[in-house]
């Protein structure tokens, strides 16, 4: 067995040093404080050659891997620039275009998603169906012309306003109507520009540059062309796009935990009451050492998941364990560097309070912590289904 990475990936990993050089935090922070698109960062990542790290090369990207997409991730987060749209948009959306896409379709998009010149955005998350996506109505129903008209709407849709197409998992066959309850999905590519298509910005509280929305569809006009796939076997597709979902919110949770450690340990060995840096006051020290071990370990646990991935091997334990394990240790990270600022923590100027939303999302998102538990329990143990 082998911890090392590749002189490529340590490129890889390094990258983000060099990036937060010209696009620090203040500059994500101004963004995220407006929900403004940072468009001038993700332009440098598109022409640095990082938005098709997992579409491969004949179609402009660099044919490598999950672990390198993780390794990308991570390293813009340890310096607490993350951006929340390469997990919906260069992982989620890119790479299953690479992996399902038609030729026509490869050719199409890629390309230019590679070069930054279009974005994607992915939705699945319904207002009414909740996290139990089965339920999810949001029907691409079939017409005699072999066409589908989309109708239905979606919630929470990272990026929607800004982005050129979206991925939108529907029903073509109602859940009604399907044997198993996993038949009858499709997953459309969508022009976000379409007759039909209405949008509407969702005010949040996570100070995060890509904006959420929600997304309604009446009656909006697909042909064969937009389907990725097959029509009524989309679970399948959907079903790989959740470990990488997965991981990703590790490298986030790791990363930025990391950062607030950082700045933490920074202004602990600086700053003197009592006469002593309070770095020094273990009530202050223990809880930081605790919580580096545990992001220690589940950055760790990332990468073998990872591995998992690249090598077509089953990871969804991995991947549920270490994305739960993550972003509890983020929190505690968060929380415990956020206390050694005393009041500065809760400052604009210190801005370490708006560490905390971003990695306490992940506990919610892109599924929550509950049901990874109930997964755990059920499918990685063998204890019945507790829901
Ligand atoms: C910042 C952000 C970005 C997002 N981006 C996207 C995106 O780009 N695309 C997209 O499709 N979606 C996106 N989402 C949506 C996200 O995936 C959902 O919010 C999430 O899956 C939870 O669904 P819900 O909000 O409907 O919660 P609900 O399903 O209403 O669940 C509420 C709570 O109930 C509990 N719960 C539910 N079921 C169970 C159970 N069986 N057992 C125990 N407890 C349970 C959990 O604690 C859960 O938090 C985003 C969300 C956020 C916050």
């Amino acid at each position: 067995m082998d911890f090392d990475l590749s002189p490529e990936q340590t490129m890889i990993y390094e990258y983000g040093k060099g990036l937060a050089k010209t696009y620090d935090r203040a500059y994500w922070m101004e963004n995220a404080e407006i929900h403004r698109f940072p468009e001038e960062m993700y332009n440098q990542v598109a022409a640095d050659g990082f938005l098709g790290i997992m579409v491969p090369e004949a179609y402009g990207g660099s044919g490598l891997g999950m672990m390198e997409m993780l390794l990308f991730l991570e390293g813009i987060s340890n310096e607490g620039v993350p951006l929340l749209s390469l997990v919906v948009g260069a992982c989620m959306s890119m790479s299953i275009i690479g992996e399902h896409g038609t030729e026509a379709q490869k050719q199409f998009y890629l390309p230019d998603a590679c070069k930054g010149d279009i974005r994607f955005c992915f939705a699945i998350t319904e207002p009414d169906a909740g996290t139990n996506s089965i339920r999810i109505s949001t029907l691409g129903k079939p017409t005699d012309d072999g066409r589908f008209k989309l109708s239905g709407a979606k919630t929470f849709i990272t990026d929607a306003g800004d982005s050129d197409y979206a991925l939108v998992v529907a029903r073509t066959t109602p859940l009604t109507d399907v044997k198993r309850k996993t038949d009858g999905f499709t997953l459309f590519i969508v022009d976000c520009k379409a007759k039909g298509i209405e949008m509407q910005p969702i005010p949040m509280s996570i100070p995060l540059p890509e904006q959420q929305y929600q997304v309604f569809f009446d009656d909006v006009d697909l042909g064969p062309e937009n389907v990725l796939g097959e029509v009524d076997k989309g679970f399948d597709i959907l079903f790989e796009s959740l470990n990488p979902e997965r991981i990703l919110g590790v490298a986030l949770c790791s990363g930025i935990a990391r950062y607030a450690m950082g700045r933490a340990v920074e202004y602990a060995n600086d700053r003197v009451v009592f006469d002593r840096p309070i770095g020094a006051y273990q009530a202050l020290q223990h809880p930081l050492a605790k919580a580096k071990t545990e992001v220690e370990m589940a950055s760790l646990m990332a990468r073998k998941a990872a591995w998992l991935f690249d090598n077509g091997q089953p990871c969804g334990a991995e991947a549920n364990m270490v994305k739960l394990a993550a972003s509890e240790a983020a929190i505690k990270a968060v929380d415990a560097s956020l206390q050694c600022f005393g009041g500065n923590g809760f400052t604009k100027e210190y801005g370490i309070f708006d560490l905390y939303p971003l990695v306490r999302f992940v506990k919610t998102a892109p599924i929550n912590n509950e049901m990874i538990h109930n997964y755990i329990g059920q499918y990685v143990m063998g204890l019945p289904k507790s829901y």
